[in-house]
């Protein structure tokens, strides 16, 4: 029996990847010190897998930025507007690969950068390939070959280089021109492969992993062939050197007959996410195939369940006998935090129930060495699971009982729509065309400082409240100056809209280090729910009524709802998605009442992450929107038919889940639209979205200010597909992230758009 890893996290133990790209791209370090930084990163990682007992350990999974990025540069796929950066004299291949990941602003030249997506269902985002018509792949970049040479003489024989596969690679990428489809591409593209394939197994490489997620998702006709074809074609010209094929994230369903009937020597399932595939897998492998069972759960940091695991595993060596079953971690590593040892702060009870990407490696040894006999090591984990399934820090049957006893009633507001929203227009007396944001207001440097000096005592609690009250009135007399008909507070004392509330929930704990790549030198570090959730105190309260105090005008109180929670976070994997999330928004819908009760009339509810949650099959994804679309009313359906509720989602594309955003049944909508000339709003006109909406018009992601006309005519284009009596005018999303001096002078002309809106629409 062998074990392997599908990919280990390359930011570094203390995100020095992070630094050295960071201080490479500002100019103050050079080419040689980001390679060092960058050769000393692999190697530790190949030497902890080594001491791991890994049999098979991954190379070129390593990445400057994004190893789909990686791709395009080994296949020679760069788009034309890139050829000037190589021209620059000094500039190496790195650049033009950074150029390609960020732009290029500099010796005159002013290129953007590739489009960048997230990578399935996770929050790392990968840099999308762009084809043409006449696309052409040849070898480019030696990246591989020479990680591998490297890795070799670290790992000898273990070593495997790691490539994403031909039909992955274009599944994932888009056509940048009409007339073709990307998947007829497949013919120019296998030869290259074949000839990168064949490089490596001169140099020495016995195995090679070639990963293929889209073989778990749903696949036309045609990309099914494509799969057929790319593998019989490599077959046909490679001998010598085992191919593995790697799935992740979702069963094979449909396509299992198809992946396990690939010519290769090995393929990889998810058992993780997808433990029942396990069986149909077993009932159709052919005699020659062998199977990795992805056991340790590469998306979570939870500690292996070992009688699970072993269940699946003693399955597959019944079947298959032991040396055709490989043991691994479900999908990459990169997508879980490196090393729990770096967390001291955690309470010790809760850190043993956890693993990380490091201790992942171990678990997948053990599980190795239990299979073979030795029954020793399975005692300690036993105990751990059994603590976790029994302790008091996780299960508070008072929020179990509370989940189950949610009625149709607690997700359901009193009055229908038409009902409230002339109670609202009675109580608000708002113009047409009101005004709004959407809740954060710039997190300038002194803000940000405001929190680091507190947290190193350089802040008293009381001198850091009054920091941000006045930060907060300052921004409320601006509103009120500016004309802005729905103020808010600017959400000063927030970090960020996850962890603020985390924070103060229970069932929640914070890492010091355990975080995860999500773009290029971007990392995040989710909160973890390890406990069932519930709320011993208000949260927002103080803060809203603070603000409502400063002004006659409506004050909107902000919260995150409760798929945005989960999705954001490191969830438990010992109870479903949706008891989970029921919990956050029981307390959420608490906090929503408590703020009614402190006399706050507009109530905005984020789920931002709701779309994103979507599963990647299609036919789950009524069960998902079902119970994302309930949690949300158990959180909106607590307050009277006087107040108003709002949401916001800040992406793009309704038009498959209208239906399931209708059900959410808020009282206003805000959402991003103005990147797309209001065409998103399409799908709410079809549908005749009946509640209020606010389509973004001052596009927040980048620092340019929108004039008053272009403004105004989003407005007219939206009431012509809208109610103009429904519409509302805010920006696309927070501004946290912009400067001052543009949010002041795009809100500016925003309000001159409404007034000019109200008097000509
Ligand atoms: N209220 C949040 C803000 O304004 C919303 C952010 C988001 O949707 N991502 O920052
Ligand atoms: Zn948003």
């Amino acid at each position: 029996m062998l074990t392997q890893n599908l990919g280990y996290p390359r930011i570094g133990g203390q995100r020095q990847l992070k630094k050295a790209c960071e201080s490479y791209w500002s100019g103050k370090t050079g080419l040689d010190e980001l390679n060092q930084a960058a050769r000393t990163i692999r190697e530790e990682n190949w030497q902890t897998q080594l001491k791991a007992g890994i049999n098979l350990i991954p190379c070129n999974d390593f990445s400057y930025y994004d190893q789909v990025l990686d791709m395009s540069l080994l296949l020679g796929v760069i788009p034309q507007r890139y050829a000037p950066v190589s021209n620059v004299k000094g500039n190496s291949e790195t650049d033009l690969y950074f150029a390609m990941a960020r732009g290029y602003q500099r010796d005159g030249l002013d290129i953007t950068a590739m489009e960048m997506t997230k990578w399935m269902d996770t929050n790392y985002h990968y840099i999308v390939p762009e084809f043409t018509a006449k696309q052409s792949f040849s070898i480019f970049s030696e990246k591989v070959f020479n990680e591998y040479t490297a890795a070799r003489q670290t790992l000898g024989d273990k070593a495997k280089p790691v490539l994403v596969g031909p039909v992955s690679y274009l599944l994932v990428g888009k056509e940048k021109e009409p007339g073709f489809e990307r998947i007829d591409l497949i013919k120019d593209l296998v030869p290259v492969y074949i000839e990168i394939i064949n490089r490596l197994k001169q140099q020495g490489a016995l195995w090679i992993q070639l990963d293929e997620p889209c073989l778990a998702l749903d696949l036309s006709q045609k990309d099914k062939e494509a799969f057929e074809y790319a593998y019989r074609a490599i077959a046909g010209q490679v001998s010598g050197v085992e191919l593995l094929v790697a799935t992740y994230f979702e069963a094979l369903l449909d396509n299992t007959r198809l992946a396990v009937n690939l010519p290769v020597s090995a393929l990889h399932i998810d058992l993780v996410r997808a433990p029942e595939q396990l069986d149909e897998v077993l009932a159709l492998i052919p005699a020659h195939l062998q199977l990795s069972l992805g056991v340790a759960d590469g998306r979570n940091v939870w500690k292996n369940d070992y009688e699970k695991s072993l269940a699946l595993i003693s399955k597959a060596v019944a079947k298959l006998g032991s040396d055709r079953v490989i043991i691994a971690p479900s999908c990459s590593l990169l997508h879980s935090p490196i090393d729990l040892d770096l967390e001291t702060a955690i309470d010790p009870e809760i850190k043993n129930w956890m693993a990380f990407a490091k201790q992942k490696l171990h678990e997948v040894a053990e599980l190795k060495q239990i299979a073979e006999g030795n029954q020793a090591l399975l005692e300690a984990n036993k105990k751990a699971i059994e603590s976790r399934r029994t302790s008091q820090k996780v299960h508070k049957q008072e929020v179990k009982d509370r989940v189950a006893a949610i009625t149709d009633a607690d997700a359901t507001r009193k009055s229908a729509f038409p009902v409230r929203q002339q109670l609202h227009r009675e109580r608000f007396n708002l113009p047409a065309f009101p005004t709004t944001t959407i809740g954060s207001f710039p997190q300038t440097d002194d803000i940000r400082q405001l929190r680091a000096k507190l947290r190193k005592g350089d802040l008293s609690p009381e001198q850091y409240e009054k920091a941000i009250e006045d930060a907060t009135v300052e921004v409320i007399r601006w509103q009120e100056e500016l004309g802005i008909d729905v103020l808010v507070h600017g959400e000063f004392e927030r970090n960020d809209m996850v962890e603020y509330f985390g924070e103060q929930l229970d069932g929640f704990l914070f890492t010091k280090n355990g975080w995860v790549q999500s773009y290029g030198s971007r990392c995040v570090k989710p909160p973890v729910i390890y406990g069932d959730v519930s709320r011993p105190r208000d949260m927002t309260v103080r803060w809203i009524t603070f603000a409502a105090q400063q002004t006659p005008k409506p004050m909107k109180g902000m919260l995150t709802g409760p798929v945005t929670i989960l999705q954001w976070s490191f969830v438990r994997d010992d109870q479903p998605r949706d008891i989970t999330t029921n919990q956050i928004a029981l307390a959420i819908r608490d906090e929503v009442v408590a703020l009614e009760k402190a006399g706050i009339g507009i109530i905005q509810i984020d789920e931002a992450a709701i779309r994103e949650g979507l599963p990647l099959r299609k036919a789950k994804r009524p069960h998902y929107l079902d119970w994302a679309v309930k949690a949300f009313r158990v959180t909106a359906s607590g307050v009277q038919d006087r107040t108003q509720i709002h949401t916001h989602m800040c992406y793009s594309e309704f038009n498959d889940i209208i239906e399931h955003i209708a059900a959410m049944d808020a009282d206003v909508i805000t959402i991003e639209t103005s990147r797309s000339q209001m065409e998103l709003l399409h799908a709410f006109s079809h549908f005749e979205y009946p509640n209020e909406i606010g389509p973004g018009v001052y596009d927040i992601h980048s620092p340019r200010v929108p004039g008053r006309e272009e403004m105004v005519s989003l407005l007219t284009k939206a009431a012509d597909l809208l109610p103009a009596q429904n519409l509302w005018v805010n920006p696309d999303c927070g501004l946290k992230t912009r400067k001052w001096p543009e949010t002041k002078a795009a809100l500016e002309n925003m309000v001159q758009a409404a007034k000019q809106a109200r008097e000509q629409i």
